[in-house]
């Protein structure tokens, strides 16, 4: 029997799909971490080719879905970054900010149909604001 192989295309489709249902099903970020008031990610990606993504910059208030995961930038890769490490470091470090880096894991197919592994690099800072003490 011979296994089925995916492309990067039809693989992200799949994540696609997958990290859409597993945002739905995440709790609010209010129920997963009560003391949060809101949590900022800034991302800044080196990569090793020409055309390296631009900075970005997610919000999460108390009613977003505590949910972070991150697919890769490019098109044409299927990997994803998975910030639930930093998101937990940053709350559990008194100063609830942590900062890293994480290496895309992903494949790429672009070039001609041949497919290569990503390795774009995300510098990532996390940083929560809690809820005021009452
Ligand atoms: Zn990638």
């Amino acid at each position: 029997m011979k296994l089925a192989l995916l492309t990067p295309a039809a693989k992200r489709e799949g994540l696609r799909e997958r990290m859409r249902r597993s945002r739905a099903a995440a709790p609010a970020l209010r129920e997963a971490f009560p003391v949060v008031q809101q949590l900022r990610l800034d991302f800044l990606f080196q990569g090793s080719g020409p055309s390296t993504p631009a900075m970005q910059s997610h919000t999460l208030h108390a009613a977003a879905r505590a949910f972070f995961a991150f697919p890769c930038p490019y098109a044409d890769c299927d990997g994803e970054f998975d910030l639930n490490g930093a998101v937990r470091s940053a709350l559990a470090h008194a100063s609830h900010q942590a900062t890293g880096e994480i290496e895309c894991s992903g494949k790429r197919s672009a070039r001609h149909g041949v497919i290569a592994p990503c390795r774009l690099r995300l510098d990532y800072a996390v940083s929560a604001a809690l809820q005021p003490q009452t």
